[in-house]
């Protein structure tokens, strides 16, 4: 049985300025022990969702509740925030002329220093860290303080990790690890993890349960995998997989027949084909992907995107069958 930690309930905060931002009636439920990705465009209210959640802002409408209790805003207590949950901002908040031990064990109390010394081996030991105990945080790069942070705020029995764009310090190759990383920490110590990114990749390989933030507004949310699937609205899909979005007189002029306004599809719903009822298409241009191709092909004046995964086989000017498998109606 799914065991709710956090319910958001028509959450509402606008800023009180010229061209009010903020977060506008969300609401939504987390399960304990989830990774939980919200995902929008900069300027979208994630932080500002966030740091509602954590009990930073005093907000307009709505409340938040942690296992069953509200959270107070800044207005309702004297220091803000919540004592099981922790929230790692992009400037880390570490004392950078201390040692990476120190600084992850400042958060313990020294009533029992055994127990402290072995929560904050422990934590370096689940962020793979434990070999820079010694070292300064000025000596480490970024995505090694991102991790230390990330220790420093689960130490001291965390159950809500908030994480504004964890991604956001570290390059390429380190990403895929600390991703990785997360989502085995979260299943290892059964904390709940709560992160915030403008880049989609970032939540759809990792998270349990997504969220789509546009303009202050939830336009979605669920398992990744339906959510891509199934999008609600056109944002998503393209958000999600750079879908190709077609208005209904264009779609008509590549065979797609649809009631509605728009046909929308991912390029990997579109195969190259020897079919007899497969389209002819001209390759207009091919973008080298790395491990594949995306082709953009044209046919009566109409643009698409195809993925090639066999690379190479169909260059610039070469005509192609092409087969749409599925696409949606919006
Ligand atoms: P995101 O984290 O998705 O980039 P934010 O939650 O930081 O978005 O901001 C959402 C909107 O609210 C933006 O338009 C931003 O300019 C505005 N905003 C954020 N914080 C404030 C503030 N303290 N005062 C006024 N406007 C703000
Ligand atoms: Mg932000």
């Amino acid at each position: 049985m799914s065991d709710t930690i956090i319910s958001v309930k028509n959450l509402t905060k606008q800023y009180q300025a010229e061209q009010a931002g903020g977060v506008k009636d969300i609401s939504f439920e987390i399960n304990r022990g989830d990774v939980v990705a919200i995902i929008g465009e900069s300027g979208s209210g994630k932080s500002t969702l966030l740091k509602s959640i954590y009990g930073l802002l005093k907000t307009d409408e709505g409340e938040i509740f942690f296992e069953n209790e509200k959270v107070k805003g800044p207005d309702e207590q004297l220091i803000p925030g919540h004592k099981q949950m922790k929230m790692v901002t992009q400037d880390f908040s570490l004392n950078i002329y201390a040692k990476v031990y120190d600084n992850i064990a400042s958060q313990l109390s020294n009533t029992d220093l055994k127990t402290k010394a072995e929560k904050t081996l422990q934590i370096m030991e689940h962020l793979r860290i434990l070999p820079l105990q010694n070292k300064k945080i000025i000596e480490l790069s970024g995505g090694e303080q991102q991790r230390v942070a990330i220790a420093k705020a689960m130490v001291a029995d965390t159950k809500v990790l908030l994480l504004d764009e964890p991604f956001s310090q570290v390059d390429a190759l380190l990403k895929n690890q600390l991703r990785a990383d997360i989502k085995r920490v979260a299943s290892e110590t059964g904390v709940t993890v709560i992160l915030v990114s403008h880049d989609p990749a970032d939540g759809l390989f990792l998270a349990d349960q997504l969220l789509i933030i546009k303009e202050g507004k939830l336009l979605q949310t669920g398992k990744p995998s339906d959510i891509y699937q199934n999008p609600k609205h056109i944002y998503t899909a393209q958000i999600l997989g750079n879908a190709v979005v077609l208005p209904r007189l264009d779609a008509e002029k590549l065979g797609l027949k649809t009631y509605k306004e728009f046909v929308v599809f991912y390029p990997e719903w579109a195969e190259m084909s020897n079919s007899w009822n497969s389209r002819r298409y001209e390759v207009k241009d091919v973008y080298y992907k790395g491990f594949y191709d995306e082709l953009l092909l044209e046919r009566n004046g109409v643009s698409v995107r195809a993925l090639q995964l066999n690379k190479g086989v169909h260059k610039k000017n070469d005509s192609v069958q092409l087969n749409i498998s599925r696409f949606l109606e919006f």
